[in-house]
């Protein structure tokens, strides 16, 4: 049974129904950051609800969500359920709520939080699959993978939020292994479609997260756009791994989605093969379940733009499909006593399934150049190009449930800049 509520657009709105109200961060003009909710074409001002008195569970003093997010799920759960109660048909508070309601189209959105701390794991045996298959045919799989969530350590300073542009990145590559390295613009620029988690409370340095409290240390969700220079990635990532190839730039959703909204979309993790190791005790959860979370992307190039043609949709993917969970990622992350701290955020890896049009990257899309993708107007696309934009959605939906969604990840890629 669908919530109602009076915010008209809401009923039955494709992302943002009564039954998922995200938090974020946006602006009006100039203004400074505010504290939202979406809500139907709306985003509710809470840092202007609370001042009319109509919020009493928190108080916001800062204008990003850290400070939501270090008291913990149950906070945020409090919260939202007043925020229903403010938002539902009937409820006699409605003409003084309305004042605080702003539209969608009016706003900025900003970075939810500070984020101290950000980390991409690896989690897509489909990905991992393929992408080593194509640099190691003999051995895609590394004797590791299945034991051991692999990550690295990215870098925050580079998170811009869904809608910035930025530049395609300079670097050193080499083609030739016979001849020197160049440097230059990257030539091989990918996109990878991930999902983020924020943290909420988080835990103090030695003290790991056992793996049964792993999602109440999750805020909630985002879509992450990792993007990639695979020229630079395949020259400078042995030994130690990824470092400029990744680091110029990472586009996050503004809008980060509770678990407790995405509840009604859990399912069973995808069962193991019969030769599949179990998990290590620390990675063992016995109510381990996923999320049913469609994941699609699209491209449009600027001549689609010029055309007025419609954004193409390379894939579409779901996150039940990964191999380890959100929980397991947080439980190996914090294993070794690593803190993580409220705002941090920790990425999937790309998101890939077992069918050629749920691969989430060009690279694997493309084939490594080998299958090109034709755009409508004639061109074709083994990597991006300057002035494609790159559009992320995702969503839940099933029968008998309210379908929530995450709204867009989108960026456009600029030339570089070679001066
Ligand atoms: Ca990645």
């Amino acid at each position: 049974m669908a919530l109602s509520s009076w915010v008209e657009s809401a009923n039955g709105h494709r992302d943002f129904p009564l039954e998922n109200l995200p938090f974020g961060v946006f602006r009006l003009g100039a203004g400074e950051g505010r504290i939202g909710a979406a809500i139907g074409d709306h985003v509710l001002d809470l840092a202007g609800c609370q001042a009319a008195g109509l919020i009493s569970e928190w108080s916001c003093t800062r204008n990003t969500l850290n400070e939501l997010m270090s008291r913990g799920r149950d906070a945020a759960r409090k919260l939202r359920s007043r925020l229903v109660e403010l938002l539902s048909d009937g409820n006699g508070d409605r003409e003084a709520v309305s004042k605080h309601l702003v539209a969608q189209r009016d706003v900025e959105m900003l970075l939810p939080c500070a984020i101290g701390d950000y980390t991409d794991f690896y989690a897509s045996l489909h990905h991992a699959t393929n992408v080593g298959s194509m640099f190691r045919p003999d051995n895609p799989l590394l004797p590791n993978y299945k034991w051991i969530p692999i990550g690295y350590h990215g870098r925050a300073s580079s998170i811009v939020v869904s809608g910035t542009p930025f530049r395609r990145p300079v670097g050193q590559t080499r083609d030739d292994a016979t001849a020197p390295p160049r440097f230059g613009a990257s030539r091989r620029l990918d996109y990878e479609m991930e999902v983020g988690a924020f943290i909420s409370r988080g835990n103090a340095a030695g003290d790991p997260i056992h793996i049964h409290d792993a999602e109440e240390n999750v805020f909630g969700l985002c879509l992450v756009n990792d993007w990639s220079a695979r020229d630079i990635q395949t020259w400078e990532y042995q030994p130690l791994g990824p470092f400029l190839a990744k680091n110029f730039a990472t586009t996050i959703s503004p809008w980060i989605v509770t678990l407790d909204a995405l509840e009604p979309f859990r399912v069973a993790v995808p069962p193991r093969a019969a030769d599949d190791p179990q998990p290590l005790t620390y990675l063992s959860f016995d109510e381990d379940r996923a999320i049913d979370l469609t994941l699609e992307v699209s491209i449009q190039s600027q001549r689609m733009k010029d055309e007025k043609i419609d954004p193409l949709t390379l894939s579409r993917g779901n996150f039940r499909d990964m191999y380890w969970t959100i929980a397991q990622l947080i439980a190996h992350h914090t294993s070794n006593g690593c803190n993580l701290r409220p705002g941090d955020l920790i990425a999937s890896g790309t998101v890939s399934g077992p069918a050629r049009d749920s691969r989430g990257s060009l690279l694997e899309r493309a084939w490594r150049g080998t299958e090109p993708i034709e755009l409508p107007t004639g061109e074709s696309r083994a990597f991006l190009c300057d002035g494609d934009e790159v559009i992320m959605r995702g969503w839940c939906e099933r029968e008998g449930a309210v379908r929530i969604g995450f709204g867009e990840c989108r960026g456009t890629v600029l030339a570089a800049r070679l001066d």
